[in-house]
């Protein structure tokens, strides 16, 4: 699927990279077919190597919210970097993008910047740990929190692409003290805190799942975990990284009407720089070095650079929520359920999932409520689906179990012709 130029910088690539990668999914293991190397990108759309162009359904894996090149993160970034890339000392950016994400997120009384959302949750669980004095977390299989030791358990993402119920090099001791319950099962935490009596820092989620595919939360499932939280002394951590000013510009709190303990947020924040976030109430952000006794540090955290993005970012969101969430919900409806329709046409058992500028096309007939029921997908026709859609210049993420997303720049024109290119490819995947 990718030219020559693509295929030769990808054979260099395997020479200095494991799977010729720097990170897993990239590869294109799940899908087939050699990965296509970017060149740039403009707005909705991504150009590679060999001047192929597609539409972006993936966004960097959630960042380009407004699109790619947005030029006033653009001349943002300029701006800061001859100003020097990096003091190592604060700046008065930091605060100028604290005051805008606790305007969105008002759980988030204090706050720490990290450089990725590994990092964000990483530190989140220490706080954890350390505010209750306990060991154990819940997840939810088919979460993806990054890729911290603790965090590796029944993970989604590439976890999930690659089918392996964790990661070799976790030691039995530390994935022993994650318990990994489904999702939208309630009972299923009310027994893992009858089985553990006092012994659960904390709950840890994506309040609505991206990383086994677009999975949301069904009624009641989040109140039902705070209260369960708050009634047994555990903290609640809700895992943004994904969902933060994606699906609102309070995120999935805000959607939810949800509060939390403490909320990690990445992607999006940082406007296509390495940027994390963890924050919360008070009195567990007041236990984080130099106040208290939790360490946690960075030598690029709050890089100025990484500040000046997410503030260029943040602050357009602001002052167009408005009409930027009105306007991705009406596109990303438009594709989502017109290339559903395009899979009932085509006698295609498909399940999709939305919210907001977020969805699956889950190659099952439904419904999936939880990552057992996304795994019964048919992921050989989604790679099949995959590379019908890449031939015709439509990029989706590379696996079944990564959600898609658009952003402002997608318009009418790319959603007409993803729609069409579906058509064709949903023959592709039946003519086996
Ligand atoms: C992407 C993601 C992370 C990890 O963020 P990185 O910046 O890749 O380390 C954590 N949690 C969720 C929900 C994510 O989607």
């Amino acid at each position: 699927m990718s030219g020559p130029r693509s295929q030769a910088l990808q054979q260099r690539a395997e020479r200095f990279f494991p799977g010729g990668v720097n990170s897993p999914v990239r590869a294109f293991k799940a899908v087939g077919g050699s990965p296509p190397f970017i060149e740039r990108a403009e707005g909705a759309w991504l150009i590679d190597a060999d001047g192929n162009r597609y539409i972006d359904y993936f966004g960097s894996w959630g960042p380009m919210i407004l699109g790619h090149a947005f030029p006033e993160a653009v001349d943002a970034i300029e701006i800061a970097g001859r100003n020097s890339a990096s003091f190592g000392a604060s700046t008065a950016a930091e605060a100028d993008l604290a005051e805008r994400i606790v305007a969105c997120y008002p759980a988030m009384e204090k706050m720490r910047f990290v450089s990725s959302g590994t990092e964000a949750t990483m530190s989140a669980i220490r706080l954890a740990r350390a505010a209750t004095g306990r060991k154990n977390i819940v997840k939810f299989e088919g979460c993806y929190h990054g890729h911290a030791d603790g965090l590796l358990v029944k993970a989604g993402s590439g976890v999930a692409t690659f089918g392996i119920p964790g990661s070799a090099g976790v030691p039995e001791e530390i994935a022993h003290l994650t318990l990994a319950l489904p999702f939208n099962n309630l009972a299923a935490v009310e027994m893992a805190f009858a089985a553990h009596p006092g012994d659960i820092a904390a709950v840890i989620l994506e309040p609505i799942v991206g990383n086994a595919g677009c999975i949301p939360p069904t009624p009641g499932y989040l109140d039902g975990l705070r209260a369960l939280t708050k009634q047994e002394g555990a903290l609640l951590i809700v895992d943004e990284v994904m969902t933060g000013f994606r699906v609102a510009l309070g995120g999935a709190l805000e959607l939810y009407g949800l509060d939390a303990d403490l909320v990690t947020l990445g992607k999006i924040v940082g406007g296509g720089l390495p940027v994390g976030v963890f924050g919360g109430k008070l009195r567990f952000m007041d236990l984080l070095a130099p106040s208290g006794p939790v360490y946690q540090a960075g030598t690029l955290s709050g890089n100025p650079l990484a500040m000046a993005a997410g503030i260029a970012t943040i602050r357009y969101l602001q002052e167009h929520a408005g009409d930027v969430y009105p306007q991705l919900e009406s596109t990303t409806k438009a594709v989502a359920e017109g290339v559903a329709a395009e899979a009932a046409r085509a006698g295609v058992p498909l399940a999709m999932n939305r919210v907001g500028s977020m969805w699956t096309w889950f190659f099952t007939a439904g419904p999936v409520t939880n990552y057992a029921q996304a795994a019964k997908s048919d992921t050989a026709a989604f790679g099949r689906f995959h590379r019908a859609m890449m031939e015709q210049g439509v990029w989706l993420p590379p696996s079944q179990f990564e959600a898609a997303f658009l952003g402002t720049e997608h318009g009418e024109a790319e959603v007409e012709k993803t729609i069409a290119a579906a058509r064709r490819a949903f023959q592709a995947v039946r003519n086996v």
